[in-house]
């Protein structure tokens, strides 16, 4: 026994409307959720906060999406941030190991590989184009040249170093802290799990056009929907429909191997106190026998659909060859 419960937990999940959005549009659009630093200096996800509202603790969202293997890390970076004010936004500076001063100027010393003369690099630079100083040519790309040293110069006391001093600013405050000081953070860009794709893709794209479906017909449809049933628990189920006296319990299980028994199971203990007229479980890419031999005991119909496609079409049927009896 086993698989009924991520399923609930995950119609759980998706049942907020912004949530369904948001994974829509990774799924739909292919896009990663992308770590940015903002105006404040602190982390973002732009794309998580415009869908999810600014009530929302997008950080919190991620952190459940991942446990619940909804989203996986698709990348890691460390960036610098401010140990006090753990703002990602400090400024960069190169500062003057002797005199500290925060003037130095960059220079390098840069071989022409086509006549093999070699000085520094501002003696390439004629009126705003790139010219050999010795041979004339003009420089068109970056291969022509290689760079045999880089140093930096304080314009205070003129001393001159290879390995220069990094500090850094904070926005807030404006007080400098350097590299022995400051902190790395990890920020990630996550990505839609491969092993939640199906499930997702079922979800997000199956559920809304079996609701359409029974919106066209007449019904009154909630997807997801919850539902109190006659104990006065209320169920979680991926359609809801009624239309006068009658009602109607959708649920899709979707599997990698024929949908087994404990998914009828476990539809069967959210019907049995639903009490709609009609349930029916969706079982892709196919129903097990285990699963077809409970299935009039129990009073749900199954319907099978080897990847989705047929399966509006086939619920359809069901529900017309019902009839108005319920
Ligand atoms: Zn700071
Ligand atoms: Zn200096
Ligand atoms: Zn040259």
């Amino acid at each position: 026994m086993q698989a009924p419960a991520p399923r609930i937990e995950a119609t759980r999940l998706y049942s907020d409307p912004n949530t369904r959005e948001l994974l829509r549009r990774m799924l739909t659009d292919n896009v990663l959720l992308e770590p940015s630093i903002g105006a404040d200096g602190k982390v973002h996800y732009l794309l998580a906060e415009a869908v999810l509202g600014p009530e929302v603790d997008v950080k919190g969202w991620i952190g459940e999406m991942v446990e619940q293997a909804v989203l996986r890390k698709a990348s890691s970076r460390q960036v610098v941030m401010c140990p006090v004010h753990l703002r990602a936004d400090p400024m960069a500076m190169v500062e003057c190991v002797k005199c500290r001063a925060k003037n130095s100027v960059k220079r390098s010393l840069v071989e022409h590989t086509y006549c093999g003369y070699i000085g520094d690099d501002s003696r390439f630079d004629k009126g705003g184009t790139l010219q050999c100083p010795n041979c004339g040519r003009p420089i068109r790309s970056q291969s022509e040249l290689r760079v045999s040293g880089v140093w930096y110069e304080c314009q205070n006391c003129l001393s001159k170093t290879s390995s220069p001093r990094l500090v850094f600013l904070c926005k807030e405050g404006s007080h400098e802290f350097n590299t022995a000081d400051l902190a790395l953070v990890t920020i990630d860009a996550y990505s839609v799990n491969e092993k939640a794709l199906v499930e997702l893709r079922n979800t997000l794209l199956l559920d809304p056009e079996l609701a359409a479906m029974l919106a066209a017909m007449g019904y009154e449809v909630s997807a997801p929907a919850r539902v109190q049933g006659q104990s006065g628990s209320v169920h979680s189920l991926d359609v809801y429909a009624k239309k006068d006296l009658e009602t109607v319990a959708l649920q899709v299980a979707v599997d990698t191997k024929p949908v087994d028994a404990s998914a009828v199971i476990a539809f069967f203990a959210k019907t049995f106190d639903i009490k709609p007229s009609r349930a029916v479980l969706v079982a892709i890419p196919a129903a097990s026998e285990d699963a077809k031999r409970l299935e009039a005991g129990y009073g749900v119909s199954l319907v099978e659909d080897f990847d989705g496609s047929g399966v509006v079409r086939k619920v359809k049927a069901v529900l017309e060859g019902a009839g108005a009896s319920g």
